[in-house]
């Protein structure tokens, strides 16, 4: 597989335009009988791509810039519950942004919060009490996505990428069947194809009324009506971003813990995120699994939605034994993990399998497939980082190999992220128990320091959240620092800076050396000085 793909990359104009050529000369004959039974029009392309969102829109706009003939699909099937979208994709319409907006007015909530103490008052010289519309949040949010829906078709304009608002699914390896809204079909062909089609949310089909009752992320950012009291289901990115700016904007949150939360961060800072949740009102319910969802009427005559769940208890001798519970609520938001987008593409024509369980696709590191001309790229990839800007850059990438002799792969190691909970979890390469698992423990060092962002003072926050962890190893003959995990405010945009030196290879010396910007809370990065070896307490007191 990886020697065809790299040949179909590195393939030269020459061998390119003749096996184009052969193929079309081919393929015009078996399309001819599309056309003809659905009286429509045959198209071809250099590159075909399915899904118009991070990834698939960089691909493309990349692929048109070095002069090929490209087109884009991109179809929005609706939610369960009927809410749809524009292009661009889940992080535009239904995840990035509007979930970026809406922590951001839910931090707005905290600062208001601590307005009295840098002398914010009413007319009274009481302290601001303000009261929050959703629908005014969804309306501005909305409003935005619909501007960036815009910008995107303008760009594709003007980068010359035909847009298909079609769904798109294989008829062999370089061709694929667009239906449009409604119905009407067409056939386009392609030297090659890429499949961008992301994912979207999974609801826990086991659980009867899950689907029927309750939400998922795609939902949550056009809701009608405020979400009143909210029960988040999962315990991941979307559980605990949601339930965050959810409880931040005064709405009640609980959210439903089946294992470990944020399992694949820093166990101690996930911890941390929780407990500064649970301190700004989120109840957990922990060890616990929903079993079904009912729409019922309750004492007062209001609908409310009732969820029934068993909660894992551990006796002394360590057999788990079940309580069952109830909780009643207004809405369900199921952020039980994502499926991607590949069950109606018609792979098994072209022999592709999926993942069982997550429906990706397994491809090389040329982000191919086990077919040398169909690609996939972003959330659809099986074992990538599901971050936009990773689709993006794939993305970029591959155009770049196919269309430009570049050999660049994409490095989806020290991938750096940010989970958005009120207080931010900003990440990037080993957590301390991976390293200790990769290098082995006599081989890893960790600094790290509490620290009291300046602001938190005037209004006595409690910063017993806020901890900052740089995780080093001596591998490759020298010690680097391999992990950097932090909690506080703004703390994806600190760790998108030190991203930067840490991928190069930086020592602990390096952050060490450099000066910080003072009063910053980026600067507790380069202050650390207490390693865990020294058993020092960490709890850094003094400016
Ligand atoms: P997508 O952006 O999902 O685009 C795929 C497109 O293809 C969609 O428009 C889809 O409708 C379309 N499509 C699917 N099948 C077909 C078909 N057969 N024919 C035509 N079109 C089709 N990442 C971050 O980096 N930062 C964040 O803060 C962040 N927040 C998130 C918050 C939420 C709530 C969620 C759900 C995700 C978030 N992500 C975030 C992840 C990020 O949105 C994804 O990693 C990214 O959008 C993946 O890009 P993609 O191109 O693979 O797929
Ligand atoms: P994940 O797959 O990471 O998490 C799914 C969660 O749902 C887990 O806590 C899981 O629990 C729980 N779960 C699954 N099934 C059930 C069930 N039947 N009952 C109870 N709980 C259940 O999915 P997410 O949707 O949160 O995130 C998907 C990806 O999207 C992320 O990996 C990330 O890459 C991207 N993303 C990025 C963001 C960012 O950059 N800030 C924000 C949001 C998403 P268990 O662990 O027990 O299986």
């Amino acid at each position: 597989m990886n020697k065809m793909a790299s040949l179909s990359s590195k393939k030269t104009g020459f061998l390119s335009s003749l096996s184009y050529q052969v193929r079309h000369l081919t393929m015009s004959r078996a399309n001819c009988n599309i056309i003809n039974s659905n009286n429509n029009s045959n198209k071809y392309y250099d590159l075909v791509v399915i899904g118009g969102g991070s990834g698939g829109l960089a691909c493309s706009k990349e692929a048109s810039q070095l002069g090929k003939k490209v087109a884009v699909l991109d179809y929005v099937s609706p939610s369960p519950q009927g809410t749809s979208w524009g292009l661009g994709g889940t992080c535009v319409n239904v995840g990035c942004i509007p979930k970026k907006l809406m922590h951001q007015a839910s931090l707005i909530h905290s600062a208001v919060q601590d307005s009295y103490s840098y002398g914010w008052m009413d007319s009274n010289n009481a302290s601001l009490n303000v009261t929050h519309d959703w629908n005014l949040l969804v309306d501005n949010v909305r409003n935005h996505i619909l501007s960036l829906n815009w910008g995107h078709r303008v760009q594709l304009k003007e980068k010359k990428v035909d847009y298909y608002n079609c769904f798109g699914r294989f008829v062999d390896n370089h061709t694929i069947e667009a239906t449009d809204k409604n119905g009407k079909k067409m056939s386009l062909s392609a030297d090659n194809i890429v499949i961008a089609v992301g994912g979207r949310p999974a609801f826990p089909d086991q659980v009867p009324g899950a689907r029927e009752f309750g939400i998922s992320s795609d939902d949550i950012f056009f809701l009608k009506e405020p979400p009143g009291k909210t029960l988040v289901v999962g315990a991941s990115y979307v559980a605990l971003e949601c339930a965050g700016f959810l409880n931040g904007l005064g709405y009640e949150t609980s959210v439903m813990i089946r294992s470990q939360p944020l399992k694949a961060f820093d166990e101690h800072l996930s911890k941390l995120v929780l407990d500064h949740m649970e301190a700004e009102g989120v109840e957990f319910l922990r060890d616990s699994t929903p079993l079904r969802v009912d729409r019922i009427i309750n004492e007062s005559g209001k609908t409310e939605l009732q969820v029934s769940y068993s909660t894992r208890t551990d006796n002394s001798n360590n057999n788990g034994s079940q309580e069952m519970h109830k909780v009643a609520v207004d809405t369900v938001l199921f952020a039980t993990g994502r499926r991607a987008a590949t069950t109606d593409l018609k792979l098994d024509i072209l022999g592709i399998q999926t993942d069982v369980s997550t429906c990706q696709i397994p491809v090389d590191d040329n982000d191919a497939t086990s077919l040398p001309n169909v690609f996939v790229i972003g959330d659809a990839a099986l074992g990538r980082p599901e971050l936009t800007p990773v689709a993006i850059m794939s993305g970029k990438l591959l155009a770049k190999r196919l269309y430009s002799n570049s050999s660049e792969l994409m490095d989806y190691k020290m991938v750096p992220t940010t989970v958005f909970t009120p207080l931010e979890y900003g990440a990037i390469g080993f957590t301390e128990r991976q390293a200790i698992d990769q290098f082995g423990e006599e081989n890893v060092e960790v600094f790290h320091a509490f620290y009291k962002p300046l602001e938190y003072y005037l209004p006595f926050r409690n910063s017993n959240q806020c901890y900052i962890k740089v995780v080093c190893a001596a591998t490759e003959g020298r010690e680097r620092v391999v992990g950097l995990h932090m909690t506080g405010p703004n703390a994806g945009e600190v760790v998108q800076g030190f991203a930067v030196a840490i991928k190069r290879g930086i020592t602990m010396r390096d952050i060490q050396s450099t000066v910080g910007i003072h009063p910053t809370v980026a600067e507790e990065v380069v202050k650390l000085h207490i390693t865990k070896s020294s058993g020092e307490d960490p709890t850094v007191t003094a400016c």
